[in-house]
């Protein structure tokens, strides 16, 4: 199995999904903590939990300083019914929930050849990459990656099967990255964040001037895929060293790997 190390840009993450009306005082994170809940339907007014049922240790960085409802103080508490630290706010009670980004994309195949754009802009300003971005809400993952097709590179794209779904719980990410085919009018070029648009010849890709390992470890696959003459669907989980550079080759490893052949024949 081909391993290649590289890292992927963090980004704050503001996923939003709903508020529970719940204010939590933290006066330790060693005692039992009260919870002053300002009453919904069904809910009780106050409650209790106990340090020993918190199994990880509290964020260190915060991701809002703020609340978004009422511009109150936010601080890590872990909520009654809850496992994880969440932003609370101190005034109202809204709980900020921070998850994962999906960050979505396209392998490009065109006359043999495989779609690289080199990055106009930071991170990893001037390495390869797939085009590939972060989706968008209201879309579908598909929809997200011919979308940042068009975007970097200028280009039409059909989407012909799912390629890669690779977890980076360090960066809190998830990339879902396409094959897809360049399609009418087979045109392509620089989009705003890219420098450059080309099509690599396999034997071509420039490895060494990738950007994320993400890409790396998505191209080996592929090339490790038509080197066996079968496309796979691969899954994995990147454990990336915390706070190494983005395309550091030596700060990431690969595990968990699954790979599902397909009935696709696999050929460049
Ligand atoms: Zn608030």
């Amino acid at each position: 199995m081909l391993i290649r190390r590289l890292c992927t840009p963090s980004k704050a993450l503001r996923q939003v999904w709903h508020c529970q009306q719940v204010a939590v005082k933290c006066p330790s994170l060693f005692r039992a903590e009260r919870f002053a809940i300002h009453p919904g339907p069904g809910r009780t007014a106050t409650a209790t939990m106990s340090a020993s049922t918190i199994q990880k240790d509290k964020p260190s960085k915060m991701q809002a300083k703020f609340c978004k409802q009422c511009g109150g103080t936010i601080t890590f508490s872990i909520p009654e019914g809850d496992q994880e630290w969440r932003h609370v706010c101190t005034s109202c009670g809204f709980i900020d929930y921070y998850n994962p980004k999906m960050v979505v994309g396209c392998i490009v195949e065109h006359k043999g050849k495989l779609m690289l754009c080199k990055r106009a802009i930071d991170p990893c300003k001037g390495k390869w990459t797939l085009p590939a971005g972060f989706m968008e809400l209201n879309e579908s993952s598909m929809a997200g990656a011919r979308r940042e097709t068009a975007e970097e590179a200028n280009a039409n794209v059909e989407v012909v099967a799912p390629y890669a779904h690779l977890d980076i719980p360090t960066i809190a990410q998830t990339y879902i990255i396409f094959r897809a085919r360049l399609a009418e009018p087979y045109t392509y070029s620089a989009g705003t964040e890219s420098l450059a648009v080309q099509f690599f010849e396999p034997h071509e890709i420039p490895f060494d001037q990738l950007a994320f390992s993400s890409v790396a470890i998505t191209l080996e696959h592929y090339l490790q895929d038509c080197k066996q003459g079968t496309f796979h669907i691969h899954h994995g989980v990147i454990d990336k060293r915390p706070a190494s550079s983005p395309n550091d080759p030596t700060t990431f490893t690969l595990r968990d790997h699954v790979a599902i052949p397909t009935q696709m024949p696999a050929k460049l």
